[in-house]
């Protein structure tokens, strides 16, 4: 309750509340004088972890509709497994998890989550028709998409509980275009307020239920296969992504929805038991792997033909297949792609035995595909020039990787963090973002990214947008920004 998954030491709380309704959200909210919402705490940016507020967990909102026209009406406090379960038993799924599939409903609207299918499915943002906000007046806000959308002039009017009305200016920086961010307060000429909510972390009201749309579950299979380097997974992801496009389009058979890419060095993290419960032999050398997620339709064969013809041109050997419902066979696959992050985070927690002030120094950038050789590149670079251990992985089909900080000592925290940085402000130079699906919350390095993206005048833009619906600082205070006074 006092930590999230980012494990930043030193969390307090002013108290604990489990409501179960939008109602007792409110009452609660009116009564405390600073609130801080948690769905599961597997946020990486310490914005989960509370620093005196009350606690406001969402768990007993909890309730699951019957899904009906492509759309399901769900509680806060789901947890996406939980969902896609009960999605399960009518053949439905909902697309944009993110690899933690334990993350709650709110937890992911807050944080607008993306994950392995963003290429195909887009972030959580696509995905909400509907949601109800708890302002910090103690207002409850229904909004569903496409009602409310701002004035010409670039604000909202939204009335509070005493009836007053407030104007939301929307901000004026332009977004990067890329296929996934997380990066504070959406803000486009013409929005939907429903946009506004989505991806700010519990800064501008809490989202207490939210319909989803859904759709029918995809067959889907898995292939894992060896590159010599990452050229190679550079073309083969390229000629996937291509395929793909064509498969849209309805002129080609691959259907790919996730890419997933694991370097030399996070393969070399993995225990050689994790490869044998995987089936999977430990590649040698400079190999990096490709985890590649594949929607078949009735021609499930015809599929995996034209896979087996693109990896040929490109020069790469057959890769080891789970086919539609062989959910072992997939489950051992994922399970190598998660013991990748469960590698470097246990290499994390020895050096903190050591050093009590290592963390995990990471990044989360998004880069347009076409720049991704040039990212990757940039990438081993930083680390390399400094003698850092590091390991990359991530959603290769979005550019969309985590470059990591193998720590062994404090020193090598504050240099990675340097690293973070100089990377970050190359991304950008890209047309790309150091803030892809995470969020900001409140790691001091991860609010200087957002500076470096937006500017000051950026980040004063989006605390006007705060003052216009939390004048008191209430909710999340210190997630995204500082109040700045
Ligand atoms: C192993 C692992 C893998 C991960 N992989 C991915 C990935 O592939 N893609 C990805 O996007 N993320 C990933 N994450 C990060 C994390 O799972 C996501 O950020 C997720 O969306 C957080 O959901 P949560 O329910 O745990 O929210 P929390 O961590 O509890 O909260 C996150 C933020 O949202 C706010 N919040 C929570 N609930 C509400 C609410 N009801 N209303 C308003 N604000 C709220 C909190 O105040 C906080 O600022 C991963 C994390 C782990 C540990």
């Amino acid at each position: 309750m006092l930590s999230d998954a980012a494990h930043v030491p030193g969390g307090f709380a002013e108290g604990v509340a489990f409501p179960r309704n939008e109602s007792e959200v409110a009452s609660l909210v009116v009564s405390a004088a600073r609130v801080l919402p948690i769905g599961a705490q597997s946020s990486l940016t310490g914005g989960a972890t509370p620093r005196g507020e009350v606690v406001l967990g969402t768990r007993a909102l909890s309730a699951i509709g019957s899904p009906s026209s492509g759309r399901v009406r769900v509680g806060a406090g789901v947890a996406l497994a939980e969902l896609q379960r009960t999605l399960g038993a009518s053949n439905l799924y909902y697309p944009p998890v993110p690899t933690f599939d334990g993350a709650f409903v709110g937890g992911t609207i807050a944080t607008n989550a993306a994950g392995p299918a963003t290429f195909k499915y887009g972030s959580t943002r696509r995905w909400v028709e509907a949601i109800t906000i708890v302002l910090a007046s103690g207002a409850v806000l229904d909004l569903t998409r496409n009602e409310t959308v701002a004035s010409p002039e670039g604000w909202f009017e939204i009335e509070h509980t005493t009836g007053q009305v407030v104007r939301v200016p929307v901000p004026q920086y332009a977004m990067p275009d890329v296929p996934k961010l997380s990066a504070g307060y959406f803000a486009r000429p013409g929005m939907d307020l429903v946009d506004l909510f989505v991806g700010s972390e519990g800064t501008l009201g809490i989202v207490t239920g939210a319909t989803l749309k859904v759709i029918p579950r995809p067959r889907r299979c898995l292939a894992l296969m060896l590159c010599d380097g990452d050229d190679q997974a550079i073309a083969v992801a390229s000629a996937l992504r291509e395929e793909t496009f064509s498969a849209w389009k309805g002129l080609g058979l691959l259907d790919v929805a996730a890419i997933e890419y694991m370097d030399q060095h996070a393969l070399r993290a993995v225990p050689d038991e994790a490869f044998s419960r995987a089936h999977v032999a430990r590649p040698p050398g400079q190999s990096v792997m490709l985890l590649v997620q594949i929607e078949v339709g009735p021609d499930e064969e015809a599929a995996l033909a034209r896979l087996h013809s693109v990896l040929e041109s490109a020069g790469v050997d057959d890769p080891y297949l789970a086919a539609s419902g062989d959910e072992r066979g997939a489950e051992r696959l994922f399970s190598l792609r998660e013991a990748v992050p469960s590698s470097v985070n246990a290499i994390v927690a020895a050096a903190q035995a050591a050093y009590p002030q290592v963390e995990k120094t990471a990044g989360d950038m998004v880069v347009p595909f076409p720049r991704l050789a040039d990212s990757i590149e940039l990438y081993r670079a930083a680390f390399e020039s400094r003698g850092l251990d590091y390991a990359i992985w991530g959603h290769v089909s979005d550019g969309n990787l985590h470059p990591n900080l193998v720590p062994r000592t404090f020193d090598d925290v504050q240099r990675g963090r340097e690293v973070i940085l100089e990377i970050a402000r190359g991304v950008v130079g890209m047309g790309g973002a150091p803030l892809a699906e995470h969020g900001v919350g409140r790691s001091a390095l991860k609010q200087q990214l957002l500076r470096e993206l937006y500017g000051e005048d950026g980040i004063d833009q989006m605390r006007a947008v705060k003052r216009a619906l939390d004048p008191e600082w209430k909710l999340a205070p210190g997630v995204l920004f500082s109040s700045g006074q």
